[in-house]
């Protein structure tokens, strides 16, 4: 069986296919980008429209089959930016009719967990530290559905990092910048550290930081430094203590955010300490992507999950939770 998955939920719009034994057979994506003004909602709609044609095509391309081949078409219906999360629909819609194929609405962080299980088969029960652009949420199976146990209260920790690196002219995506800058710092600037249970705040941080950095007394090597052990400190904290209630002992990595390896260092010394298992997949199944779309899709699509076209209107504020877990037990 062969699924092909739709991701459009913020910058990326990324087509996968995979089969159900697991094998990505594809994974294509093209991100809208700005170097300054930050993602512009009816810009990011229109980049998808131009690139989505072009996408799929490459995607049936390097994974050598027809459109007819494929069995089942998902798309990420939730949660996310509208004027994206609409072209990814239509896109999948069209495909469906045309093809007469099953059409499956997939929640996007949902899809960033079940990935992760289908790429480590030994890792069955993770806690997920979901770290991206606009979303901060530790997550974790209970009851029949995936809850979040912790969130940003505010901003998203990419969101902080790629406002930080605006401000200080370095562009974006701002990640990666802060990451190498990071590395040249040697001295821990006190920052605001705001853990309340298990949620995180970064509002006061950027506010703080922003301020440190315009009476020139510090180095930025060493702001990006303390900016990273602080944020990332807090992300491990609230991690552990979701593993610890929840008598879990996987942790399991997503998001753009996590592809950065300080983080990565902290959560894997963080489950040597308690004896648990880090699973960290590559960065093309961290950041946005179709094949996560497209892997849970056939996960729902063989629990007797489907949506009529006509009911498959987007969900920009459907929060994880809101979605029984019907294929997993
Ligand atoms: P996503 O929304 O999951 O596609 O992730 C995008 C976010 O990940 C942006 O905010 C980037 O700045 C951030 N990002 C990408 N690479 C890194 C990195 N190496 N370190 C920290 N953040 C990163
Ligand atoms: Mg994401």
């Amino acid at each position: 069986m062969i699924s092909l998955g739709i991701e459009s939920t913020a910058h990326t719009f990324g087509v996968g296919i995979v089969t159900d034994k697991g094998k990505v057979l594809a994974n294509v994506k093209d991100s809208y980008s700005t170097k300054t003004g930050g993602m512009i909602p009816v810009k990011m709609g229109e980049h998808h429209i131009e690139v989505c044609d072009r996408v799929l095509k490459e995607a049936l391309e390097k994974a050598g089959i027809k459109q007819e081949d494929i069995d089942v078409i998902s798309f990420s219906i939730s949660p996310g930016i509208g004027h994206a999360l609409r072209i990814g629909a239509v896109t999948a819609r069209t495909l469906a009719l045309k093809l007469k194929k099953p059409l499956v609405g997939v929640n996007h962080c949902i899809a960033h967990l079940e990935i992760g299980r289908m790429l480590f088969p030994e890792c069955k029960d993770p806690v997920l530290l979901y770290v991206s652009g606009a979303n901060t949420q530790v997550i974790a199976y209970d009851g029949g559905k995936y809850r979040i146990f912790g969130e940003t209260l505010d901003n998203g920790a990419g969101n902080l990092l790629d406002s930080f690196a605006r401000f200080t002219g370095l562009g974006f995506p701002g990640g990666p910048k802060i990451e190498e800058l990071a590395k040249k710092g040697k001295k821990y600037i006190q920052l605001p550290y705001a853990v309340k249970g298990m949620d995180v705040s970064f509002g006061g941080l950027l506010t703080n930081l922003k301020n440190k950095y315009k009476t020139r007394k510090y180095k930025v090597e060493d702001l990006a430094f303390s900016l990273q052990e602080t944020i990332f400190s807090m992300l491990v904290e609230t991690a552990e203590r979701a593993m610890a209630h929840c008598e879990k002992n996987e942790l399991l990595l997503g998001g753009g955010v996590a592809c950065n390896k300080r983080l990565q260092e902290m959560c894997r010394i963080m489950c040597q300490e308690r004896d648990a298992k880090l699973y960290c997949p590559e960065n093309q199944f961290l950041v946005d992507n179709g094949a996560m779309i497209a892997w849970t899709g056939l996960l729902m699509h063989k629990a007797g999950i489907s949506i009529k076209v006509e009911d498959s209107a987007v969900r920009p504020y459907e929060r994880t939770d809101d979605v029984l877990v019907s294929w997993r037990n």
